[in-house]
């Protein structure tokens, strides 16, 4: 969805997203079950706009470690400020880079695709490392089975450091 600057209402405009375009990765991120979305965009002056809002949704992820897909729930607090980036403004942005609290955001043109941030807001609230649970056991490498499911009795494999790996090498030169 995309919204112009001059459709804002400086007392607030609400939007209510049910769909977000383009958030599927093939094999890696799915929606699974409604996504709900709330955000009030508000006008701060010329080329300033304000966005609070909330994004609840489930993801389908697949772990790294079985590889299994699992869900995860995802529920953000949006707190973002837009700016278009005009030359005249540097020196006004100097100064409110100090506010901490808010994710200040430029924009080339008075204009904010909304479908764009909130997928990017997803993105960022994915986890590196995706694991279907912190104690994921995950395959085994010498037998395949899942770790999590069967227990294979193959001997954990052992964690060498780099070094052993070098000193054994050096020895046997
Ligand atoms: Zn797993
Ligand atoms: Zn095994």
């Amino acid at each position: 969805m995309l919204i112009r600057f001059n459709e804002i209402s400086p007392s607030g405009s609400h939007y209510e997203i049910r769909k977000i375009d383009g958030l599927d990765i093939p094999q890696e991120c799915t929606v699974s079950g409604p996504v709900e979305a709330r955000c009030t965009l508000t006008r701060k002056g010329e080329g300033k706009v304000e966005l609070h809002g909330r994004l609840q949704l489930t993801l389908e992820l697949v772990c790294d470690r079985c590889l299994c897909s699992y869900g995860k729930e995802v529920d953000i607090d949006l707190h973002l400020l837009f700016e278009v980036d005009a030359i005249d403004s540097w020196r006004v942005k100097d100064l409110e880079y100090k506010i901490p609290d808010l994710d200040t955001i430029l924009l080339d043109e008075p204009e904010l695709d909304l479908d764009d941030i909130l997928r990017q807001q997803v993105h960022l609230a994915l986890p590196m490392k995706k694991l279907c649970s912190e104690t994921c056991k995950g395959i085994c490498s010498r037998c395949g089975a899942h770790r999590n499911q069967v227990s294979c009795g193959c001997p954990e494999t052992s964690t060498e450091s780099p070094f052993d790996v070098l000193s054994r090498l050096k020895n046997k030169a």
